[in-house]
């Protein structure tokens, strides 16, 4: 294939790779011993690294380039706006957030009518959580185990994952339940129908035992993303809007990864006819070209701040910058079908080519998701489930399979013992068979270590 990388970009990316060693601290890593890939571009559904290899980009970077990279209409109005008004500050009207406010609506449940904007994922949850409390005057929250809701001090303490144990416990009222996951249930159940039935009794015994009228807000992720791409099973959401309803608690959905279209619906929560009172959104609202998340609002939950002030904010608040991506973003989502053609891809290819491929590898445990949204689960025993890798650390597996992939020409998002299969919702058909052709290869490096 043509590469659009010539020697001086190269040479360029050796020199960024230098300096980031030198000046740039990372998220979430031992700053001596991590090894970071370059980018040197990208456009559609392939990056080019440092060495100038395309890679097909299976990872959409983080679950968040929804419609590929560089899509030529996001890019001009991101152009056309910084041309215009690159920033004002947040307590004035500025037309690119009151137009994406207005179709974000369009897209969330009924009576959920008003937006405020965040600048990414952590703080969208971060707010969420205050609106609760301070609506409903109750200081609990109750958050799942296996679950993913960002870095900063309260998104990380809500938490559910192993990430949470290095940070302080700083953060107060944070109860963690055991989530319904049939793969492996905490519960000892054997079917969905099982799991959906003791997952709840679970949940309902421990708000009794928290005391109801101490919880703000129930939070949890549609369809969990970090932590495994499970799906929640049949009636097990209706069954936590139930409890919420019945003892008064707000009921947040975190649709950061899961929303704007990649489960297949505009929100996964669609799947199943949930209606949450509020819902955090980042990532795919505008692709990630310009930082923007935010938290789409329960119009009951709003008026509590009618006559008396929200006691928060922030400087970047409906950056404009951002807004006209997601603006741009909704709108080319829209006219280029793009929800729907990820619905198809999870229905007529990943999900069959992803059941195919497990049959062929007994590294692979379970494979599960929906539209462009999938997790292959890599296990050392199939029948005792053990996993290829720690839940929240590495191993030799894991790493070998990722430099194979690497090798194979796809760049993957592997987390623990699972690879992600999470391409932009646009991706080509022949793209998508290709990086789902270097997987099938690449996991026979995984199936040597089978015990
Ligand atoms: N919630 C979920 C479900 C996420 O997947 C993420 C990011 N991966 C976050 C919250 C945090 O978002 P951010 O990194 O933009 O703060």
């Amino acid at each position: 294939d043509t590469t659009p990388i010539s020697a001086t970009d190269l040479e360029a990316g050796r020199r960024a790779h230098e300096l980031d060693r030198a000046h740039v601290f990372h998220s979430w890593q031992a700053q001596a011993l991590f090894q970071p890939m370059t980018v040197l571009a990208a456009s559609g559904s392939y990056v080019w690294d440092g060495d100038g290899n395309r890679l097909i980009d299976l990872s959409s970077q983080l679950v968040n380039t929804n419609i590929g990279h560089q899509h030529p209409a996001v890019v001009a109005a991101i152009q056309e706006q910084a041309g215009r008004l690159c920033t004002v500050a947040p307590q004035h009207v500025n037309d690119a957030r009151s137009e994406a406010a207005r179709l974000i609506t369009e897209l969330t449940p009924a009576g959920l009518d008003r937006v405020f904007f965040t600048n990414g994922g952590a703080d969208a949850v971060e707010h969420a959580i205050r609106m609760a409390r301070l609506h409903t005057g109750r200081t609990k929250v109750l958050s799942a185990y296996r679950s993913y809701h960002g870095g900063t001090q309260l998104a990380v303490n809500v938490t559910g994952d192993p990430r949470r144990f290095a940070n302080d416990y700083s953060a107060e009222g944070v109860v963690h339940f055991m989530p319904a996951y049939t793969y492996r249930s905490y519960f000892g159940s054997t079917t969905e129908e099982e799991e959906t039935e003791r997952a709840l009794r679970h949940l309902e015994d421990l708000i009794v035992l928290e005391g109801p009228t101490n919880i703000a807000a129930l939070i949890l992720e549609t369809i969990p993303g970090t932590a495994g791409i499970y799906l929640p099973p049949p009636g097990y959401l209706a069954g936590v809007r139930e409890l919420t309803h019945r003892f008064g608690i707000v009921l947040i959905a975190d649709e950061v990864m899961a929303g704007f279209g990649r489960s297949g619906a505009w929100f996964a929560f669609d799947h199943w006819d949930l209606e949450p009172d509020l819902v955090a959104f980042a990532k795919g609202v505008n692709s990630g070209y310009v930082p923007l998340g935010g938290v789409a609002i329960r119009d009951e939950i709003a008026a509590t701040f009618d006559e008396r002030a929200y006691p928060g904010g922030l400087t970047y608040s409906g950056h404009p910058l951002a807004c006209a991506a997601a603006v741009a973003t909704i709108t080319a989502m829209r006219e280029e079908g793009m929800v729907d053609n990820a619905a198809r891809l999870g229905r007529e290819v990943i999900g069959p080519r992803l059941r195919e491929i497990a049959e062929r590898h007994p590294s692979v445990g379970d494979v599960r998701g929906l539209g462009c949204f999938w997790a292959v689960e890599l296990v050392k025993n199939r029948e005792t489930r053990e996993p290829l890798a720690p839940y929240g650390g590495s191993s030799p597996a894991m790493t070998e399979l990722t430099a194979a992939l690497r090798t194979g020409g796809v760049l993957p998002f592997v987390n623990f013992n699972r690879v992600h299969v999470v391409p932009p919702l646009n991706i080509p058909d022949d793209d998508l068979h290709a990086g789902l052709d270097v997987l099938d290869e690449a996991l026979s490096v995984a199936d040597a270590h089978v015990g």
